[in-house]
């Protein structure tokens, strides 16, 4: 169980204040979920003062609720989404809490959606955060996603990935 004493339950979208100077302005410098999945804990870093200090929040006891295909209904799942992008990450640099996150950034953005989405969209925004990250992973996740029937489909997808991410000037990325 997590141990609260850590740090400062957040409910809902209340206010965050440092507790060194009450500042209301921070940046998250890392989120993850905690041990049973119930609840985010984020490592926050007051913008006033640097002061760095750590809030828990629960996840909205609001259902959330995912329509697949069939019509079938099925309550979000956060851990299907991480063993879908297991599968799809074998063998790259994505950590296990690489892919904890990012499962957290893709509920988080989803409810804003509505308390219903389509198993579409969970697909698309699941392939929308690894193209970010890493395009091996990506590529994976897309063959099974998207059904591919062909090595031509694969290949077409392939020439989309490169022709998106690769600037035109030539000029290199910055790392990071
Ligand atoms: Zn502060």
């Amino acid at each position: 169980m997590l141990a609260a004493g850590a740090g400062t339950w957040v409910v809902g979208s209340a206010l965050v204040r440092c507790p060194r100077c009450s500042g209301a302005e921070d940046r998250v410098i890392d989120s993850r979920t905690s041990e049973d999945g119930a609840a985010i804990r984020r490592r926050r870093e007051c913008l006033a003062c640097g002061r760095r200090f750590t809030t828990y929040e629960r996840l909205e006891e609001v259902p959330f609720v995912v329509v697949k295909r069939s019509g079938q209904r099925e309550p979000f799942d956060r851990a299907k989404i991480i063993t879908g992008m297991k599968a799809a990450a074998k063998n790259r640099p994505l950590p296990l809490s690489a892919l904890e996150q990012i499962a957290v950034e893709i509920e988080e953005g989803l409810r804003l959606v509505g308390p219903e989405v389509g198993s579409q969209q969970v697909g698309l925004a699941v392939l929308e955060a690894l193209r970010g990250r890493d395009h091996v992973a990506y590529l994976r996740f897309a063959s099974v996603y998207k059904d591919f029937t062909d090595a031509g489909d694969f290949q077409r997808e392939a020439g989309l990935l490169t022709k998106v991410t690769t600037p035109k000037t030539g000029a290199t990325r910055a790392p990071g």
